[in-house]
This record gives C-alpha cells, sequence and structure tokens, in this order.
C-alpha cells in the first residue's frame, strides 16, 4: 500500500508545479486528442496496481493536455481561474471525503455552506433571507431557479406541479431575452416546457433585453402564470440587463423573476461597476458561478432564492430511510439537484475569506479595466471592437470571418495567449 500522505503530496507537488509554470507556458494543449486518447487508452487493467504508479502514469498521460486556462494567458470564453487558499480547500474537501447532503453526514460542509452563502448574499446584494444551493454551475443554478419558478407560478394557480406534473397544467408562459444563455434553455428542456416555450424579447445593440420590447410582449398575452428571465453579464459582450425597471414591468404582470448571473452579478461588488446590476434584489431567484469570477476550482455554483419554502419545495426530497437525518432544518441537499454531493462550499468559503470584500472589488474592477485596456490596444491595431466594453469581456473582429479565423488560429497556434 502507497503510504497516503506521500501521494497526496506528491499530487500537490505535480498540481503545483503545473500551476507555478503556468504563465510561461503554451495557453494552450500542445497534443491533440487523439494523441491524448492514445496515452489513456488501451485494455482494461486487470490486475490491481500501487497508487503511486497510477499518479504517475496519470501526470505523463496527461502531459500536453491540460490547457492553461487558470493561468495568465487565457483569454477565451468566460473562464475563471482557481484562488491559492480555495484550490488548497478543494483539495481538502476531497481528502477529507465529506458528503454534503445534510448535516447529519457532515455538519462541517453544511455549516461552510451557510457561511459562505451569508457571506455572497451580502457581496451581491441579494436578501439576506435567501436560500443559497451550492451546485455545480449556472447550468444547475439557472435549472434550479426555473424548478423554483415552475412550482411557484403553478401553485398560484391552483395546480401542484411536483406531484402532477405538466400534463395538463396551466399554460406557464416565459419570457426571455433573445440574447439569454443556452443554459435557461436546455433548463426550460430538462423542465419539461420546451425550448418553444419561450417569447423572446428583443436586444439593445449591446445584447442586453430591451424594456420597452418587453413591456410589449408581456402586454400581449393575457394574465396567468409568468416566468420572465433576465441576465446579468451576457456571455458575448458583458452587457447586464436594465434589472429595475425590467423587473419593475415584469412585477406589475405578476411574473417570477429569474437572473442568470453567471458572472455579471459579480458587478455588485466593485463600486464602480455596482450601477450596472441596480435592482437586482428585486428578482425572485439568481444563478451564479463560484468558478468564474470568483476563482474556485471547478466545479462552483450558487442557485440563490428569495423563498426558501419554494426553493425547497421544488428541488428537495425525502425517503423513509432519511427521515430526521437532517436534524430537521432545511440544509446541502435540498437547496440543489445532486443527492449525495462533494462538499464543494469549503473551496468557496476559502476563495472569499481569501480575497475579502476589498480584494474581490480589486479583482473584479481590475479585470475590467484591463478588459477595456485591451479593447483600446486590439483596437489601435487594427481590430474591430464589436462591443462596448461594460464588464470583462472584449468581442473583436479583424474584418471579415476567414480573416477572423485565420488570426485567431495563428494566436493560438504562436501560444503566448
Ligand atoms: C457560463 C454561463 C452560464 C453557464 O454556466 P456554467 O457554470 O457553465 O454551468 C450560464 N449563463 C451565463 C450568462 C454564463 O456566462
Amino acid at each position: 500500500m502507497t503510504d497516503l500522505s506521500q501521494l497526496l503530496q506528491a499530487a500537490a507537488t505535480a498540481a503545483a508545479s503545473y500551476r507555478a509554470t503556468i504563465g510561461d507556458r503554451p495557453a494552450n494543449a500542445t497534443r491533440d486528442l487523439d494523441q491524448l486518447r492514445a496515452s489513456f487508452g488501451g485494455p482494461l487493467p486487470a490486475t490491481p496496481a500501487p497508487a503511486s504508479d497510477v499518479l504517475d502514469a496519470l501526470v505523463k498521460a496527461a502531459a500536453g493536455g491540460l490547457v492553461g486556462t487558470a493561468g495568465p494567458r487565457y483569454f477565451g470564453f468566460v473562464i475563471g481561474g482557481a484562488l491559492h487558499a480555495a484550490t488548497a480547500a478543494d483539495i481538502l474537501a476531497t481528502g477529507w471525503d465529506q458528503c454534503a447532503f445534510s448535516s447529519v453526514l457532515s455538519p462541517a460542509a453544511v455549516a461552510a455552506e451557510e457561511a459562505a452563502g451569508a457571506w455572497l448574499k451580502e457581496l451581491l446584494l441579494l436578501p439576506a433571507t435567501a436560500s443559497v444551493g451550492f451546485v455545480t454551475g449556472a447550468q444547475a443554478a439557472n435549472t434550479v431557479g426555473l424548478a423554483a419558478a415552475r412550482h411557484h407560478v403553478l401553485a398560484a394557480a391552483g395546480w401542484d406541479v411536483e406531484a402532477d406534473g405538466l400534463y395538463g397544467a396551466p399554460r406557464v408562459r416565459i419570457v426571455a431575452g433573445a440574447e439569454r444563455h443556452a443554459t435557461i434553455d436546455r433548463a426550460l428542456r430538462l423542465l419539461g416546457f420546451g425550448t418553444n416555450i419561450v417569447e423572446a424579447v428583443a436586444a439593445d445593440r449591446n445584447g442586453a433585453i430591451n424594456v420597452e420590447d418587453l413591456a410589449r410582449v408581456l402586454g400581449q398575452g393575457g394574465a396567468g402564470p409568468a416566468i420572465v428571465c433576465l441576465q446579468a453579464g451576457n456571455v458575448n459582450t458583458g452587457a447586464v440587463d436594465p434589472l429595475r425597471a425590467a423587473s419593475e414591468i415584469a412585477r406589475r404582470h405578476g411574473a417570477w423573476i429569474h437572473v442568470d448571473g453567471a458572472f455579471g452579478l459579480w458587478a455588485a461588488v466593485s463600486p464602480m461597476r455596482q450601477h450596472l446590476v441596480e435592482g437586482v434584489h428585486l428578482a425572485d431567484s439568481w444563478a451564479c458561478d463560484g468558478h468564474k469570477w470568483l476563482n474556485v476550482p471547478y466545479d462552483s455554483g450558487f442557485a440563490v432564492c428569495a423563498h426558501p419554502q419554494v426553493h425547497t419545495a421544488a428541488v428537495s426530497y425525502t425517503a423513509p430511510y432519511l427521515a430526521g437525518s437532517g436534524g430537521g432544518a432545511m440544509s446541502g441537499a435540498d437547496f440543489t439537484l445532486e443527492s449525495s454531493r462533494r462538499a464543494r462550499g469549503f473551496a468557496t468559503w476559502a476563495a472569499l475569506r481569501e480575497l475579502g470584500r476589498e480584494g474581490i472589488a480589486a479583482l473584479v474592477e481590475r479585470n475590467c479595466q484591463l478588459a477595456s485596456r485591451f479593447a483600446q490596444g486590439l483596437a489601435a491595431g487594427g481590430a474591430e471592437i464589436a462591443n462596448e466594453v461594460v464588464l470583462n469581456q472584449v468581442l473583436a473582429g479583424f474584418g471579415d470571418d476567414a480573416r477572423t479565423e485565420r488570426i485567431i488560429e495563428g494566436v493560438q497556434r504562436d501560444g503566448t495567449c
């Protein structure tokens, strides 16, 4: 048997040396998928192997196939790094191997989630009484938020969707911006609404919802159950919907308001960007990511709901063998889609402690300022900047699509970023 302490130290050393050099190595993988398939593949092992050999084999197999998303050279998609304390805390969560289902299974995991959840609500300007589920990411958070919405609007119409499903249910209207994130659509698929149900609202030039069009769309249909999906942080442009104006219109129509704020909600933490999310507290549910702007390792997201009873009514469950095992209070798995789950609250708690309010504000603000500088530099070099840089997203083109593709390919081949 390999000594566990030696093994974990070897793993930590491999991870730390990878991270120590991440700013000097090519940002992209240097071996392609087929080469990596050959490294990882082969016949199913028939016999046991020493754990230290397995670790060595994994490090060898992955070499050249890791992408430097955690490093300073990576600018694609909306990607976070991983703060030191959060990385170490995530390793502890694995080492401790806690099941964060309930306070009976891990009171420490539940207490960390409660503390981190309270800090998150304060930072993001969300109601202190809201419930927070520690989920895998904004996809899961959108699904939980929309499940709560589905429960609430149908209960108000006299329909128990948890018991009776959607067959025969009153029709629910779902109104969302034309530039909503695709995970909203996937959540609607999973919840049985389908994607054709969406009544799309026009977007403005930067991809935020057009409030007059929202009023027009909502005014078209009759009263009855309705859900409005707003967005803080358009994945292409960073645009934030005018949350107060949109929420006031949605509220007048009695709709549930869900905000997909995977990264944009973090604008609340920067005094200079806070105005972008003004009115965010008016919504009923919010989705946010830990693994993007907070720089918590994957996978980490937050499903926040202004109505804890609705949140749990939509997603919690029990069984005879679990009776009393949660100590009565709602916790852990009562707010998420998972049952047994990793204690992912430790990493978020550690990230928030490591940076503190000032550290997070500085991180968000510096990131936004660098995005503006990035855009200015690219524009000076002849690129077209296609978005108004309001947050951390820069959308650049280099003439026609073919030329843009060629330039991006060249940049990636060069490996500097
Ligand atoms: C990234 C993102 C999502 C999906 O988040 P995951 O963490 O990948 O599940 C949803 N909405 C927006 C606006 C995003 O930027």
